[in-house]
């Protein structure tokens, strides 16, 4: 199973991009996540990435096309992997394709999860993660079962500094220009399916669910 899971910043991709690894036991590759931890540890990527990623803009497709074909070359990949956050522009989708027909494994699943505006505002002011293990909580629709504590691994909860009402706003606003596309192009290559992101987490848990208990069958 190699997919991608496209959608907003705040459609859920890493809520339901983390319940998936665990279920089809494939790694969740979450660039997002990759990136802070760089910038947490100051490394030159990190250095790099920080400045556009406070300003809510795309890190350049180049860092970001290097970044992941390094990623997707490591041992843990060779079974299958679910891309969060990753491609984000034509130019990485057309990448991804490029590298993975190289591999002869093209991607088995895109699924792009929509979600509205004025959710999404409240599900990113709101939104908690956890500086461990990259969970994401909610503080009214997706609470940790102890204040500022993760429930995976007990871990400290911060808010992230881009998911401040200004940067969110800019944040969507790159997703509609640059992002919103790929649905289009994944579209013609017939491998999309689109989500209705607004149920709660357990509805979109088991629509995944369904959609890929039903297409692994399939494929045997
Ligand atoms: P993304 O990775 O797409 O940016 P997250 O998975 O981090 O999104 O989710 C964004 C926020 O919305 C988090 O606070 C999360 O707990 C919450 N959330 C995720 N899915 C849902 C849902 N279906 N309904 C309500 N809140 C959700
Ligand atoms: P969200 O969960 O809100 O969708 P992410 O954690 O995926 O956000 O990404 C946070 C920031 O990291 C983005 O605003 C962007 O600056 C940078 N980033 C992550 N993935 C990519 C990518 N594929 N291309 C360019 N920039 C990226
Ligand atoms: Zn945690």
């Amino acid at each position: 199973m190699r997919m991608v899971i496209l959608g907003a910043p705040g459609a859920g991709k890493g809520t339901q991009a983390r319940l998936i690894s665990e279920s089809q036991g494939i790694p969740q590759i979450a660039t997002g996540d990759i990136l802070r931890q760089a910038v947490r540890e100051g490394t030159p990527l990190g250095r790099e990435a920080q400045v556009y990623m406070d300003r809510g803009e795309l890190v350049p497709d180049s860092v970001m096309i290097g970044l992941i074909r390094e990623r997707l070359s490591c041992e843990d990949c060779a079974n299958g992997f679910i891309l969060d956050g990753f491609p984000r522009t034509l130019e990485q989708a057309k990448a991804l394709n490029a590298l993975l027909s190289d591999l002869g494994k093209p991607l088995t699943h895109v699924f792009d999860v929509e979600v509205p505006r004025e959710e999404l505002l409240k599900r990113l002011t709101g939104r908690r993660v956890c500086r461990q293990c990259s969970a994401s909580f909610h503080l009214e629709f997706n609470p940790p079962r102890q204040e500022g504590v993760c429930d995976h691994c007990g871990g400290e909860l911060f808010q992230r500094a881009d998911d401040n009402a200004q940067t969110v706003g800019k944040r969507l606003d790159v997703y509609g220009e640059q992002t919103k596309p790929l649905t289009a192009f994944y579209r013609e290559l017939g491998v999309l399916t689109t989500i209705d992101g607004t149920r709660d987490i357990g509805e979109v848990r088991k629509e995944f669910a369904d959609l890929l208990g039903a297409v692994s069958t399939k494929q045997g």
